[in-house]
Formats: C-alpha cells, structure tokens, sequence
C-alpha cells in the first residue's frame, strides 16, 4: 500500500490534474491519494472571509470566481458518468459555503472556529473533482478520523484517537481511496479543524505510518528536494537523497516543499519518503530515507531559510553562573505558547538570544520582562531587548559531523561579502548551522552561501556597468563574445546584471540580454542618476558584484565609496576618482582593503597597456622608482603626429575627436589635464604623495583658448593654425618630433611639450600610440619600457575587462 499526496499546484488546474489521474491509475496496488484544495483556493477563502467580515460587499466577487473555477474544472476533468453526481455535491458544498460567507458578512464578525469551517472547503472541494476524475476510487472525509486538540490557539492532532479511528475506518481497504488533506475535526467537539497552513502533507505520513505503507510519495510542483528554494537560487539542484533528519532540520527552517511534522511520522514507522514533479513525473525525485548516504561527498546538503524572525536578547552580568535562569526562559515562553526555533548563549552566560516569529516578539517581551522583572529592576538583567526584521538561515548535512572549516567556510564567505551576522547557533549533532542575518541580507546570503557550497565549480561575477558610449559598449561585446569561452576554459561565469547611461537604468538579477541592452535601455529603463543607480545596485544586494565605470563623470565616480563600503567592487576607467585628492583616493584604496573587495583602475594610463600593475609589482617585489617619463596622451601624440602641410592644428584636434581618442570636453587633453591626471595616478601609485595642483605645467596653447564653450573653442581655435604651421616646420627641418611629456623624479612633477629628436626613445611613436619609462633600483641603466596603443576604445574596452576577470583571481 501506498500513499500519494498532491499538492494545490498538482490539482489546481486541468493539465495538472491530468498528469495526477495518469500518476494514480499507474498504481497497480492500493492507494491513498491525499489531496491540497486547488491552487490558490486556501488564500482566496481566507481574503474573501475577511472581506465579508468587514462589511464589504464585493466579497461576491471573489466567492463567484471560485464557484465558477470549481465548476469549470469539473466539468473538464471528471469522468462522463459522474459527472451528474460531482455537479451536485461541489454545488451543495458551494452553497453552504454562500451561506457562510453570507452569515459572516451580515454578522460583521469572523471566530476563528468560523475561519476553520471556512477554509475547509477547499479540500471538501478538491477531493470530490479528483474523485470524481478517477475510475473506481472512494472519497473519505479526513475529518472521520485525523483528530485533534487544542493547543494555545492551534490544533495538534490526537494520536491515540487519530491511530484507532484510521485502524477502523481502513480495515477492509477499498483500492483507490481520496482523502482531502489538511482538514480534520476537534476530539472534543466535533468541530471542523486543521493542521494549519501547508499541512496537507501531514494526513499523508500519518495514514502511511499507521497504514505501514510502503511508500509516502509527495508529489508537487518541482523535481525533488532542492539544494535551496528555486524560487530564489535559480541554479539550485535536486537532492537525489537525504536522511529523514537532513530533510526534517531544512523543513523545519523553511523549506516549504515539506510540511514539517510530516517527516517524523514516517521516520517513525521507516517509511521512506520521496518528493516527485507531478509534471514531470520521469524525473526520479528525492529519496528520503533513514540512511544516510554519501550524495557526492558535499558536506551540506542544502539551504534553507526563514524570514519571518525576530531576535530576543536577555543579557546582563547578574545572569552569570546563576542557575536556573535558561530554565525560567523556557517555561515561560512555553506557557505562553511561543515556539522558539533559534537559541545562542555564549558559554560567558551574559547572554541569551532567542529566535521567535515576529507576531510573538511584543508577547515575548512582556512575558519575559515580567517574569525577570526583579532581576531589572535590580540591574542585575537589562531589559528585555527585541530585533525584529532579521532573517534565519541554516545549513544542513549529516556529512558536516567531523568535517573541520565548515563553518570558517560559511562564516568567511558572508564576511567577504559584507553580511554581518547578528547570531549563530551549531548544535553538537553537527547536522546544522544556523545563523541570523538581516532581512534584507537574506537573499544576497543564500546566493553567496549556495554558490560557496554547491557551486564552487564555476565563479560568478555580476557586473554593473555605468557609460554605454564607446568604451562602454566595446565592452559589452567584448563580454558578450568571450562569455561562452570564459565559462568552458575558466569556470567563470560574468553577468551583466545591470547598466545605465545618463538618463536611464536597467537592472536583472538574471543577467541583461546583451544584444538588446540598448533598445532595453531606452524602452523599459527607469530614470537614472548615479545615485539611483548606486541605490538600485544597493538594494539588490548581490554577491560578487563588481560596478565598472566607463563615463568620464565626477558625479559617477562620487558613488563609488558607499559602493566599495557595500563590498561592491569598482572596476573604472574614469580617472578622476584616483587623480582626485590623494586622501580621497587613499581613502578609497583602504576601504576595498578593508572590506575585502577590488578597486582597479589599469585603463586610467595608457588604456589596456599594463602599466598600473606593472607598477604596482614592482613596488611589492621590493624595487624602488625612481623616475617615470612618459608620452601617455594617445591624443596628444595623435594630434601631433597628424599635423602635416595639408593637416593644420585645428583639424588634427577634430580628427582625434572623430577617431574617439579625445575626451568628450578636447581641452581636458590639450590643456594637459589628461596628462596631469595620469602622472598624478602613476606618481601615487608607485608610492609619492602628489596632487594634481603639485604638477608644473607647460601649455602650449594659450590660455584664452581654455576659457568659455566648447562650441566657442571649436570656433576659435582654427587662430592658432598659422603660428604652429610655421613652428612645425621649422621642427621638421631640424628633425625633430614634438611629444606632450610627463615627469616625475623621486616626487618632483611636470609636464610639458618637449622637441625630441630621433634618439629618444619618444621620437618614434605612431598613431596614439604612449611610451612608460620606469627607472627604478633594479632598472636603473636600462629604463623598462611599456609601449603601444594608449588610446581607443576596444584596448581600453579590454583593460577594462582584464580588471573584471582579475578580481575571479582565476589566473
Ligand atoms: P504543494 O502545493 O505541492 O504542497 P508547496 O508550494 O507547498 O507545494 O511546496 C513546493 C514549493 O516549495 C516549491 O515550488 C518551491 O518554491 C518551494 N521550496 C522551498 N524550498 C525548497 C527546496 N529546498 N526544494 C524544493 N522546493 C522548495
Ligand atoms: N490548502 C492548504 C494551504 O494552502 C494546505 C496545503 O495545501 O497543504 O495551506
Ligand atoms: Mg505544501
């Protein structure tokens, strides 16, 4: 014998209930089938009662669409030839419950007895379509015989009368018998009861146990017991196999797929348990056994969480090594009839923190203030403290027991992300870890745990991007081409999961679709400021997330603090942040330190050569530099290589324009600013205190041509064509070659237009092409020499991207 329980998803429609008839009728010996009410029914009877109760009349509505979806399906799904019969019971049944509603809303008032009457039509309802649908099977009214009793305001099934009357009611077994879950009838009175919310499992395991099933089989709308809910960990998996305790302790903590008391009855009787899609019933489902089996040698078995929690701290120093006080704890929350599921004392016994539901923290309180309202008094106990809002989360697996750096694991995992856990709790079965977080940290909690303990095959970076002009959008492609590659080679998996321009944001946890990002963008995206955008980020919470800036806007790189603080990563190839205030910047710099996190800025100097990095090893291998030389204006050397007889100084500019080398403002690269930027960021990178206000400079356009417009320098600026013509060449006779360079000796700053001639290793310098020269104590006589593209935005694109991967460490 078995038995089969579906849940509200399984009959709630008519495709659904079609896989139910063909999964019940496969079963050659005898069966139960346990059934939920539709779908949705058990809500919408309990909205329609508080409707009504409340005097509004529409409750009509809502009563009306469930008559009509039981109708409709029952005329859809039932055999032709009882037909006729389940028409006529669903309608006596809807009646009274017309009635019911109709009393409540007159009476204006709603009992919970009248609540229980109410909700128990669901299943009433269900049982007799699913009956109605299956050749020769008989309905049984749970309520002959799941019995229960009050206790503090639920009701707890009465085993000794439950056992005997199922005893009777099944001694000669029909074949095929509908038993509709949930719902049951009080010892005492006779009055219709139930197992409270999801408790239609429940019946299940106790007719299997007292029945001596074979099998309790749990069918539903996803393919087994998950790693974590599906419905917030998209890449979580079935568990092929759990012991009842592995499934009791992730039940228990909120994984909905079982109703909690369910298991013990079948754990009870040896009864093995096993969670099946009914719409997918080829897949094998999970295997819930008193065994325990090795499953892949993970040491946790899955995750699962409660976010209805409420933390309650009883502290003070009055409490150490005096007896009895846990004990008085206890007792008085039970008298009260709060069920606690989370208790952490530290073995000080200053403190006792207790997790209970929100509705029963006020209660709680009161009852705990009053019952150490001496010892408060006294200032031997503070008060009573409450936390509301907090989220609980555990992890679970028999495998844990002796397997040291679980919880280092755990613990470092949420501390890398920036989750700061209020309270933790491992009993000594080592089966579970449990700790408590703040709610809104929940979902960023479980990604980042699931990910650590399940998916440590594969890396996930998600990826903010703010700027979706030239250097932006290579990027994107860049990342879009190489995705595949990526995840093959290096098990590393970027997602874009977010990108704004200066007018409008998308975000998708998901990952946005990168070929219609842009027309996304302009369709459905919301109206973006960098400080939106940092809050939307913010707000979602994810795990590894990194924010890559690709404008060149002071006001996005002003977000970049509160995001480092949040333990988002900064990727930018905006320079103004690094070459801003060096306490700005050193400040930014310690955060990331601090928290953890990356802020990587290599395409700031000369675009994706490895010049920061470059530095940057040098200076922790122990060398010294001494002095930078640089042509790092990819613009600038542009412009100066253009500029020819037929190419005057005012065309070169717009050409270097059109070529997307220059800054959106020309100005910021001809007034040296571009320049000075970057030898502030070299200089402090290899270890100077410099400021930009710090740097000598040389212009070499005169400073009127700096004031004003854009458009007024773009009208002005073709006046100076003459004088730089004639200049030019006499340089070119000469044989010599103008270069923009920057210069710093042991801290000392300058930039200037300097004429080389060909022996200088700047003289020979196509395109925008920059040159590094780093004299340092191992490369004193020789100077190291980076050279090559220091502009345009594919190799700025790539810099960028090469920042990206760096922080998956996967190299
Ligand atoms: P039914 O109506 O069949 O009783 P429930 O909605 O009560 O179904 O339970 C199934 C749901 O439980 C799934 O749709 C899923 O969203 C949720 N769930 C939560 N945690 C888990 C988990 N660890 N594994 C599978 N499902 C889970
Ligand atoms: N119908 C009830 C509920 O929705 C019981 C169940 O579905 O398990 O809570
Ligand atoms: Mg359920």
């Amino acid at each position: 014998m078995k038995v089969l329980k579906f849940g509200g998803s399984s009959v709630g429609s008519a495709e659904g209930l079609s896989q139910v008839k063909r999964v019940v009728e496969s079963n050659a010996e005898e069966t139960i089938v346990v059934v939920s009410a539709l779908g949705g029914i058990t809500d919408q009877l309990l909205a329609t009662a508080r409707k009504a109760a409340s005097g509004d009349e529409t409750y009509t509505a809502l009563l009306n669409a469930m008559i009509d979806r039981h109708f409709d399906l029952a005329d859809e799904t039932v055999l032709p030839e009882n037909r006729g019969r389940v028409r006529e019971r669903i309608g006596s049944l809807l009646d009274e419950l017309s009635n019911i509603f109709k009393g409540v809303y007159l009476i204006g008032d709603l009992s919970p007895k009248t609540t229980d009457a109410i909700v128990s039509y669901g299943e009433r309802l269900s049982s007799v379509i699913v009956t109605g649908m299956l050749s020769d099977a008989v309905l049984c009214d749970a309520r002959e015989f799941i019995q229960t009793t009050p206790y503090f305001g639920r009701h707890i099934v009465d085993f000794v009368s439950t056992e005997k009357r199922i005893a009777e009611k099944f001694a000669g077994m029909p074949r095929r018998t509908v038993v509709p879950g949930f719902i049951a009838s009080d010892l005492h009175s006779g009055d219709t009861t139930n197992l409270g919310r999801g408790g239609s499992d429940y019946p299940a395991a106790i007719l299997a146990s007292v029945l001596d099933a074979s099998m309790l089989e749990i069918w539903t709308d996803v393919d087994g017991f998950m790693t974590a809910d599906p419905k917030v960990i998209n890449n979580a998996y079935v568990i092929e196999r759990l012991s009842y305790v592995e499934a009791m302790e992730l039940c228990n903590f909120g994984a909905k797929v079982i109703y909690p008391p369910t298991i013990f009855p079948a754990y009870h009787k040896n009864i093995p348990i096993v969670i099946r899609n009914t719409f997918n019933p080829d897949s094998p489902g999970t295997f819930i056994s008193r065994e325990q089996l090795p499953d892949s040698g993970r040491a946790i078995k899955g995750i699962s969480s409660i976010n209805d929690t409420c933390l309650i701290t009883i502290q003070g120093l009055g409490m150490v090594g005096v007896i009895g006080v846990n004990y008085r704890i206890f007792k008085t929350l039970a008298k009260s009839g709060i069920s606690v599921f989370f208790v952490s004392q530290a073995a000080s016994e200053n403190t006792t923190s207790i997790g209970v539901r929100n509705a029963d923290a006020d209660l709680a309180v009161e009852v705990l203030s009053a019952e150490f309202a001496q010892e408060i008094a006294m200032g031997e106990i503070n008060r009573v403290k409450k936390e509301p809002d907090l989220a609980t989360i555990a992890i679970v697996g028999e495998n844990m027991k002796h397997t040291p750096g679980i919880a280092g694991k755990l613990f470092g995992t949420l501390g890398r992300n920036g989750i700061n856990v209020i309270a933790c709790a491992q009993g000594a079965s080592e089966t579970n870890i449990s700790f408590v977080v703040a709610k809104e940290s929940l979902r960023k909690s479980l990604n980042v745990i699931h990910d650590s303990f399940f998916l440590s095959d594969y890396q996930v970076l998600n990826i903010f991007i703010a700027g979706v002009g030239l250097v932006g959008r290579n990027l994107l492609e860049q990342i879009r081409l190489q995705q595949e590659t990526l995840m093959k080679n290096n098990s590393l998996q970027i997602r874009v999961v977010g990108a704004t321009n200066s007018r409008k944001f998308i975000v998708d946890r998901d990952g946005i679709d990168l070929t219609t990002y842009r027309d996304d963008l302009e369709r459905s995206g919301e109206e973006s400021t960098p400080e939106k955008f940092r809050d939307a980020i913010l707000s979602m919470n994810i795990f590894n997330s990194v924010f890559v800036d690709c404008t060149a806007s002071a006001e996005v790189a002003g977000i970049y603090k509160q995001l480092l603080e949040h333990n988002v990563s900064v990727v930018a190839a905006n320079k103004i942040a690094t070459s801003s205030e060096y306490d700005r910047y050193m400040e930014l710099k310690s955060i990331a330190r601090k928290r953890g996190v990356k802020y990587l800025f290599e395409t700031n100097v000369g675009a994706g050569l490895p010049i920061i990095n470059t530095i940057s090893d040098l200076i922790n291998s122990g060398d010294r530099i001494i002095r930078i030389e640089a042509v790092v204006s990819g613009t600038l050397n542009f412009i100066f290589n253009e500029m020819s007889r037929t190419v005057p100084m005012s065309r070169a500019i717009r050409m270097a324009q059109e070529a997307g080398y220059a800054e959106p403002d020309p100005r910021i690269d001809l007034s040296g600013t571009d320049v000075i930027r970057k030898l502030v960021i070299l200089s402090r990178e290899a270890g100077y205190r410099v400021e930009q206000k710090d740097v000598k400079k040389e212009l070499f356009i005169p400073e009127k041509y700096f004031e004003g417009s854009v458009e007024d320098f773009w009208k002005r600026i073709p006046e100076v064509d003459a004088s730089f013509e004639e200049r030019r060449r006499k340089l070119e006779a000469e044989g010599k070659r103008w270069r923009f360079v920057a210069q710093m000796e042991n801290g000392k700053t300058e930039v200037a237009l300097r004429e080389v001639d060909s022996e200088s290793p700047f003289y020979h310098l196509a395109g925008s092409n920059n040159v590094i020269l780093l004299t340092t104590e191992r490369y004193k006589e020789y100077p190291m020499q980076i050279k090559g593209y220091g502009a345009g935005a594919s190799v700025t694109a790539a810099g960028v991207f090469a920042d990206i991967i760096s922080i998956a460490n996967i190299r």
